[in-house]
């Protein structure tokens, strides 16, 4: 039974950076083989947990220096692999989905063998052969896969006879430049398996194949376990790469350890950016489980909420049983007082950021606003009060992101609310019409360029009693003399009153603006929904046309608009071309397109003429 067969096309990339690679950091293949051991034995474990026809063991990572041979070997009683790993798992990389990943594999970058967690395909930086005998205690089958690394691998019958899996490295010839005989030698080894994988809680021992000596060379304290002042920054880093797949170091470490009636540690990491389908419903959010430092679980999604679902990380604890399902756990109420815990560690540790490195936050920020915003919005707004002031934004006045309370702290006293505007960028939303009035009376405006932020100021109301006021909308709670009430003249009502008949069918009214001075017209929306909001809501899949009250506002004192109305009993123009010439100009600044090109370039049309 010998199967040959061809890598997929992106491992034979990986594989060919692999073997090429000029990475001075090749000895991270031990880690990453152990890693797996160390996985498999988990596996094996937890299943041994619900069957008893697993037959127990002393689990063990076993390292055996062949010199004789310049043969490595790395075994252990785990899981095993099936026919089936071994085409799927072994001929295909892992994590080859992700973007950043295929990315990087077609630049080259030989970077990215230390970033990425490259797993099993690492041992081809040292071996030029590599041979995998295994038994998998599922499928009870001796297999040996084996493969020089270039372009195929063969799959034959094996002769292992007890479970799990022994990786054997052929090592490549000694270069002046590279030394792998070196990893033949016990201290190296030894000063490996210390510096990489110390945590591991199986024993990792190293055989010499003549002398048969064992030692066990990891003090398999998981790193969560040691105290944290034993712990550098180099020992989190390389860690979190480690047990995430994670190219680049976290942007923050939250680390504690809470003891008391439910006794349990918790290790969380922000990581710098988010994930490539973070933003997609593939995503799965989740807190890796671990009981007395044996995992449970890879991804516990009541551990975390929502609005912080970013967030990595691993929580231990003795007191949760582990006979429990799977299911039963999510329930757990022990679960749900260590998620509180959680959710208050992190929140606590963002408004720490914020107040103490603004820079770092703002770079987080600019990653994770949307989750941070679809949480106060969330819920009708129940977690309003906790969120509230983790959210910032831009303004009229600062390209420099503030909070609502660095808001409030600056507009004067007799300002009662807090005024927002939405566009697509800062210069659009300056150059809305609707900001005249803001520029002219000197007050601040938040810019929201994210399609949920006024959906969250629906649900957030006010802020510290300051109403959220959008300067789109037609109340603006503004003091202004009303030009129309000043003016009061016939021939601007009739004006505005034929304007009105014209676009009677589109918007709900038509007024003298208090607020423009430069433009001559702007749309604004009455009451309930914004123009904003209709625009999403209106592109989400299950939308019925929603409509927001168009009102139209007239600027009665620009040049233009007292030509025409002065003009207008003559009959000097139409006015159905002008009223839709306006309008539709008014819709345009506002971001939206015309709902009847045709009508617009009638209008022009007839302009010309
Ligand atoms: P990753 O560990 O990131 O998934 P690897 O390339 O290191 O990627 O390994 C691919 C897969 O091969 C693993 O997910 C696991 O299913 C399987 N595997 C690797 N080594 C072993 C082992 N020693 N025992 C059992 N399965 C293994």
């Amino acid at each position: 039974m010998t199967k040959s067969r061809k890598f997929k096309t992106e491992s034979q990339q990986l594989l060919h950076l692999m073997t090429h690679s000029i990475y001075t950091h090749k000895e991270i293949f031990l880690r990453e083989l152990i890693s797996n051991s160390s996985d498999a034995i988990d596996k094996r474990h937890f299943m041994s947990l619900t069957n008893d026809k697993i037959p127990k063991e002393n689990y063990e990572i076993k390292i055996i220096r062949d010199k004789k041979n310049r043969v490595l070997r790395i075994s252990d009683n785990g899981i095993g692999l099936t026919y089936d790993d071994l085409v799927n798992n072994l001929g295909t990389i892992a994590k080859s989905g992700t973007k950043e990943f295929q990315e990087k594999l077609e630049k080259k970058d030989s970077d990215l063998i230390g970033q990425f967690g490259v797993g099993f395909y690492s041992a081809f930086m040292v071996a030029k052969k590599v041979i995998v005998e295994t038994k998998s205690i599922v499928e009870g089958k001796s297999l040996k896969w084996s493969s020089n690394g270039i372009s195929s691998y063969s799959i034959t019958e094996g002769s292992r006879e007890s479970y799990g899996t022994e990786i054997q490295l052929h090592l490549r010839e000694d270069l002046e430049s590279d030394e792998y005989s070196k990893f033949l030698e016990d201290s190296e080894i030894n000063k490996l398996v210390k510096k990489y994988s110390d945590y591991i809680r199986y024993p990792i021992k190293s055989y010499n194949e003549d002398e048969k000596e064992e030692k066990t060379l990891n003090t398999m304290i998981p790193l969560w376990k040691k105290a944290k002042k034993d712990i550098s920054e180099d020992d989190y880093n390389s860690f979190y790469k480690n047990q995430f797949n994670e190219f680049d170091e976290p942007l923050k470490v939250i680390h504690s350890s809470v003891e008391g009636l439910l006794t349990y540690t918790t290790l969380l990491f922000i990581p710098k950016k988010p994930e490539y389908n973070f933003y997609s419903e593939s995503f799965e959010k989740g807190i890796q489980l671990y009981s007395k430092g044996v995992f449970i679980e890879n991804k516990n999604k009541s551990l975390i909420p929502d609005h912080f679902k970013f967030v990595k990380g691993l929580v231990d604890s003795a007191d949760l049983s582990l006979n429990l399902s799977r299911e039963m756990l999510q329930n757990d109420r022990q679960l749900k007082k260590i998620a509180s815990h959680i959710e208050k560690k992190i929140n606590n540790e963002l408004k720490a950021l914020l107040k103490n490195d603004r820079n770092k936050y703002e770079e987080f920020y600019k990653n994770y606003r949307l989750s941070l915003k679809y949480g106060v919005y969330d819920m009708f707004g129940q977690n309003k009060e906790k969120l509230q002031d983790l959210i910032l934004f831009e303004t009229s006045k600062s390209e420099k992101p503030i909070s609502f309370k660095e808001y409030l702290d600056r507009k004067p006293k007799d300002q009662e609310n807090i005024y927002y505007a939405t566009g697509k960028s800062r210069s659009r939303i300056l150059n809305l019409p609707q900001m005249e009035l803001m520029k002219e009376k000197d007050i601040e405006v938040l810019l929201c360029y994210d399609d949920v932020d006024e959906f969250m100021f629906q649900s957030m109301q006010e802020y510290d009693k300051n109403k959220f006021l959008s300067v789109q909308k037609a109340n603006l709670d503004i003091d202004k003399k009303d030009p129309s009430k000043s003016i009061k003249k016939k021939k601007e009502d009739q004006f505005l009153v034929e304007i009105k008949e014209v676009l009677k069918d589109k918007v709900k009214d038509v007024v003298a603006s208090k607020r423009l001075s430069e433009s001559p017209v702007c749309v604004v929306s009455g009451e309930g929904l914004s123009l904003e909001m209709e625009k999403v809501l209106n592109q989400m899949p299950s939308s019925n046309n929603v409509k927001a009250e168009k009102i139209i506002e007239v600027n009665l004192k620009h040049r233009l608009i007292k030509k025409l109305f002065k003009n207008l009993e003559l009959k000097k123009y139409d006015i159905k071309y002008v009223a839709n010439l306006l309008y539709n100009q008014a819709l345009i600044l506002e971001g939206l397109q015309p709902k009847n090109p045709k009508e617009l370039i009638d209008a022009i049309t007839n302009l010309i003429e």
